[in-house]
């Protein structure tokens, strides 16, 4: 198995300047959006367009091209500066998939960044992640939280403004806390499977953080929840954007005694002490194999097993 933890997580790494005091000046903003050079990525329902020649990537859109797509369909979200040149993010989830298709031209189709992460380069895979990220957050907040009125988005679309000038709440994109770990003893990990993944897939314990306690604490509680262990000591190794739709993971390592695992039959299908011999042979089928390439959970196990 190569060892993939070498390099950043995948989804990280967007290289972008986020010009954040530049995004709030609407008059930079609108001169960014008309110049021709700036690039736009499309998003289409969740999905990135995406070509598959030599190798696959991105279609990156230059306004002087997007004059149809830009009509008169909400301005397109500011992703950051690459070098002198604007890149913003598009939505034409208000589109057909046909007319949204036909209007990119020839190029490329809308597929989910799942699909294809790993084999983008990293920094594309963290671009389209961002936009795919961003634009979900601003279609699930049209509304204000607060007041129920229609918001609108300003800030080159990194703040929604409630309408209703009584109310005027505002709102940030937002990013849901998920804890992942790798549970372990002195030689052994726990790996375990949900019954709605892929055939033979083991990976990971993960949960949400709840509102009212750390990450060690939201560590401690998942994996007694799920598997019944107490956990002895927690270590952060490294965070993940996950926008599948909104998270960000946050990876620690669990030590914990070795016992036998009572398994939370609401939440895990099968889970089990695994040594890092077992693991290193995973026959890849449908009886057993790792997880995605692309995901902290890889990187968590594939890191563990450097070591011993
Ligand atoms: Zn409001």
């Amino acid at each position: 198995m190569a060892n993939d933890g070498a390099h950043g997580n995948f989804y990280s790494g967007v290289g972008l300047d986020r010009a954040d005091l530049l995004r709030r000046d609407a008059a930079w903003v609108a001169a960014r959006q008309a110049d021709p050079n700036s690039r736009l990525v499309l998003v289409w329902r969740n999905r990135n367009l995406i070509v598959r020649a030599d190798t696959v990537a991105p279609v990156w859109v230059r306004v002087a091209e997007a004059s149809v797509l830009l009509g008169d369909r909400s301005a397109p979200v500011f992703l950051g500066r690459d070098g002198e040149t604007a890149v913003f993010a598009l939505d034409l989830s208000d589109l057909e998939e046909a007319d949204a298709q036909s209007l990119t031209g020839e190029h490329g189709l809308f597929e989910d960044l799942r699909a294809v992460g790993p084999l983008l380069s990293r920094r594309d895979g963290a671009i389209l992640a961002y936009a795919r990220g961003l634009v979900y957050w601003h279609q699930r907040h049209r509304y204000c939280g607060v007041c129920g009125s229609p918001t609108e988005s300003i800030q080159a679309g990194h703040v929604r403004r409630c309408g209703n000038g009584a109310c005027g709440a505002e709102h940030f994109p937002r990013t849901d806390p998920a804890v992942i770990m790798l549970v372990h003893d002195e030689e052994r990990c726990v790996l375990g499977r949900q019954k709605a993944w892929p055939a033979g897939m083991h990976s990971t314990l993960a949960g949400f953080v709840e509102p009212g306690e750390t990450l060690e604490e939201a560590v401690a509680r998942e994996v007694y929840e799920e598997v019944g262990l107490e956990v002895t000591r927690v270590t952060y190794q490294s965070s993940q954007p996950w926008p599948f739709p909104s998270s960000i993971m946050l990876g620690f390592r669990a030590a914990c005694r070795h016992g036998p695992l009572r398994l939370s039959t609401d939440e895990i299908d099968a889970a089990a002490w695994y040594s890092r011999q077992q693991v290193r042979e995973s026959p890849e089928d449908e009886s057993f194999r790792l997880p995605r390439r692309d995901s902290i959970a890889r990187r968590l196990i594939v890191d563990w097993l450097a070591e011993g």
